[in-house]
């Protein structure tokens, strides 16, 4: 069912404690751990405990959760002290824009000059 937790799932079993993370923050709703790939000094993933495959999908269903998400984007970075420089918030929706972990993830991204266009 839509928002249940998929056997299958890597960021479900982080949810579920089962896949350790380097945990930066939680709430009811989210969880903020640490990218295992860092491409950037900052580099925080805000996932939703319900499982969606994509930020869309998400914000359809539980637009509410997609706040809590964006709401994450800015604790994450004061606490990582980049609100000062900046930083890029992304939703990878779909393989061709480059996502592989099919359950919502928000990146949050700083600490160094980035970049525009993104690759
Ligand atoms: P996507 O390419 O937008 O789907 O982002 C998936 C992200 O998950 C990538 O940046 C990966 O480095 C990251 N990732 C994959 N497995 C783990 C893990 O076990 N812990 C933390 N991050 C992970």
């Amino acid at each position: 069912m839509a928002g249940e937790p998929q056997a299958d799932c890597l960021f479900c079993k982080i949810v579920a404690g089962e896949v350790p993370a380097t945990i930066v923050h939680e709430t009811e709703t989210i969880v903020a751990f640490r990218d295992i790939n860092p491409q950037a000094p900052t580099h925080v993933l805000v996932i939703p405990k319900v499982h969606y495959p994509d930020a869309a999908t998400l914000a359809a269903a539980e637009p509410q959760v997609i706040a809590d998400i964006l709401r994450e984007a800015r604790t994450v970075a004061a606490g990582d002290d980049i609100e000062e420089t900046g930083y890029r918030v992304v939703f990878n929706t779909g393989a061709g824009a480059g996502q592989t972990v099919f359950h919502a993830h928000l990146h949050v991204l700083g600490g160094r000059g980035l970049q525009w266009p993104p690759g």
